[in-house]
């Protein structure tokens, strides 16, 4: 293909890549282009031409796509929060059903996957419980916050995000405001100089309360009491703490949290187990798409009273007492000490007694377990972070010869790949299904129920 940098082109999107640019071919050679939805015609400007594919840009739709709609929040296109917000929601449902399908085809070998609808939301805006925003200066030194502009450290100015609650923007006009009647300045990336870093703001859909952390590149906060008066105006408000983080670092949260006003943390259910939220815990972030995962996965772990479960990846203990009171035992494994402990915690406010938790690598503290007591389990669920479970693992659940295994996913690739591994060692897929947790994102959650073989 002789294309080179800056042509201009006319060129149908026919298909959709993993990252949710469009795809369509010149001459059978493949351009990827951001923000353009399948079906739309488009002029497209080659931004990059390499050997057998490139990159290109949207110049001017020229006959918009049947299934493009108009994005909600203004700056959908350059945010790198939402990556497919022009695109209709069944669309997008569609979409990621078959990121499943053809991974699970690919990477996993299974020809025609079980799979179940995949489950939508019914308002797929305003679904999220938690929101980090940057803060930093624009070109005129205004104070502002928003999102990062996607793949760069670039903040658009934005404190409307259509995915969290609107309560985040007044909170954020608040923050802001006594940023700058105390002189209180944003954190500069470049020089390491400045204070407020991020705006961490969480709230529990069932409970009403709503936390805010700042992240402060400081010992303390400054005038902190004027922050205070005017965030506990806020409805709901019951946490309010500070986050100390001093180092020259990609990573947001630091781990010294210090309370400025209210508690340490928040409570949240989900169902009617509930569960105590503190600025570091891992949560869901999407607590109405979460019950409905979990409740899947209470119906695939097939839970008659008496069987023993090992949950593993358990965070702060959710699924595991999720299902506890459905089980025998349950026993939850979590390589951050602190997440333990919240689950711990998590147990005693339920009156939760037949859960268990262990520190550790799961790969190793079941293997472990295994070889010096013998453990046992009727069921496993793993929910591992993308990067999927260790072979050693893998190993390790197959020799234990548990019933069922729930495998919940948010990575259908190392999903696939997994579940080759384990239907290659005597298991076999048997229930499928995608969970919407992220929509106007390209994100898949995906819950799956394998089975032992019986010989
Ligand atoms: N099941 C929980 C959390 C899932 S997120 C929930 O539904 O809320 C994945 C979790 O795996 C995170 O809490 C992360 O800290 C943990 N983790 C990452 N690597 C791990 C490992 N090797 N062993 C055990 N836990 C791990």
């Amino acid at each position: 293909m002789n294309l080179k940098k800056n042509d201009i082109v006319q060129i149908t999107i026919e298909d959709m890549g993993h990252n949710g640019e469009g795809i369509g071919k010149i001459d059978g050679y493949p351009l990827f282009i951001k923000d353009a939805v399948i079906g739309d015609e488009i002029s497209a400007i080659v931004t990059k031409a390499g050997k057998s594919y490139g990159y290109g840009r949207v110049k001017d739709i020229l006959r918009p796509s049947i299934h493009r709609v108009e994005p909600l929040c203004p700056h959908a296109g350059p945010c790198g929060g939402c990556q497919i917000q022009a695109l209709e929601y069944s669309r997008q449902l569609e979409y990621k059903e078959n990121t499943i399908r053809n991974h699970l085809k690919r990477i996993g070998g299974f020809e025609n996957p079980p799979m179940e609808p995949i489950i939508g939301m019914d308002q797929p805006f305003y679904y999220r419980n938690k929101a980090q925003f940057p803060v930093g200066k624009d070109r005129d030194g205004r104070i502002i916050t928003g999102f990062y502009a996607g793949r760069t450290h670039r903040i658009i100015d934005n404190r409307r995000c259509y995915l969290g609650l609107p309560v985040n923007e007044d909170i954020l006009n608040r923050v802001i405001s006594y940023m700058e009647e105390c002189s209180v300045e944003p954190y500069d990336e470049e020089t390491g100089t400045g204070i407020v870093r991020h705006v961490l703001i969480r709230s529990g859909f069932s409970s009403g309360e709503v936390m805010v952390c700042l992240v402060v590149n400081a010992k303390s906060l400054p005038s902190g009491e004027k922050l205070v008066e005017r965030l506990r105006a806020i409805p709901g408000m019951a946490s309010i703490t500070i986050s100390i983080n001093r180092k020259k670092t990609n990573v947001i949260m630091g781990e010294d949290i210090r309370l400025l006003w209210g508690k340490t943390y928040i409570t949240d259910s989900i169902g009617d187990i509930q569960y105590r939220v503190s600025p570091l815990s891992f949560y869901q972030v999407n607590p109405v798409q979460t019950r409905k995962l979990y409740e899947l996965a209470l119906e695939y772990a097939g839970l008659t009273g008496n069987e023993t479960v090992w949950d593993l990846y358990c965070g702060i203990g959710t699924i595991s007492l999720f299902l506890a009171r459905n089980a025998g035992r349950v026993c939850g494994v979590e390589i951050i000490p602190q997440a333990i402990e919240d689950a711990k915690q998590n147990a005693a406010l339920n009156g939760i007694e037949n859960a268990e938790f262990f520190v550790g690598k799961a790969e190793e503290v079941l293997p472990q377990k295994y070889r010096d007591e013998q453990i046992k389990a009727d069921v496993i669920v793993v929910d591992p972070p993308r990067k999927g479970c260790d072979e050693k693992l893998l190993e390790t659940m197959v020799q234990m010869r548990p019933e069922r295994i729930v495998y919940v996913s948010c990575d259908s690739a190392t999903l696939a790949r997994d579940l080759k591994y384990l239907c290659g060692n005597g298991y076999e897929l048997v229930r499928v299904r995608g969970v919407d947790q992220f929509c106007q994102t390209v994100h898949v959650e995906t819950i799956v129920l394998i089975q032992r073989k019986t010989m």
